[in-house]
């Protein structure tokens, strides 16, 4: 049976050499868990058991962050975990996928007298009572607007593009955006 010692000078030291070792056993094995644990959170974002579009109790929704719920997005969440894993950065989402995306602007946008078309572009606009149209494409919300504008197909003066968690989230900001231009 071990007596724990109460004296202060009896009392075991770890000398600094094993301390060290120590710490740096725990961090390792920190690292390990970690990798796994962020391996574990990439498949449940990219493929939710729930089979949810954006977030829903069996990823990202807890009873903790339930003020946040409409704004949990775990395809955003995919994105920026794969930045900061692997550095790769969100890829320009293909003319169909946007088209997809910009389905509820286009609706919002005949509502306010906009024409709308969407041959060859994701979306057309062009004010009903006269003016230069606009062609109207996504980008993810993770790139600067700089950035986007570099890689995204369509390009020059009557393109306008916006951030795709913007036009998923708040219709009216992104019709103000588009205004802008
Ligand atoms: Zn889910």
């Amino acid at each position: 049976m071990v007596r724990r010692s109460t004296n202060v000078h009896t009392r075991p030291v770890v000398p600094a050499s094993v301390a060290g070792v120590t710490r740096n056993a725990c961090a390792y094995e920190v690292g390990l868990h970690l990798e796994e644990m962020l391996g574990h959170v990439e498949g449940l974002l990219s493929s939710c058991p729930g089979g949810c579009e954006r977030s829903c109790t069996k990823c990202m929704r807890h009873y903790g962050n339930r003020f946040l719920h409409p704004r949990l997005d775990r395809r955003l969440g995919l994105q920026l975990l794969r930045y900061a894993r692997l550095g790769e950065e969100p890829a320009i989402a293909a003319l169909e996928q946007q088209r997809k995306t910009l389905a509820p602007l286009a609706r919002f946008l005949e509502l306010e007298g906009w024409n709308v078309k969407t041959a060859g572009v994701p979306l057309f606009a062009a004010p009903k009572a006269g003016g230069a149209g606009v062609a109207i494409g996504t980008y993810p919300a993770l790139l600067s607007t700089e950035a986007a504008g570099k890689r995204h197909f369509l390009s020059g003066t009557d393109v306008v593009l916006l951030p795709d968690y913007l036009v998923e989230q708040d219709l009216p900001s992104a019709y103000q955006e588009l205004l802008r231009h």
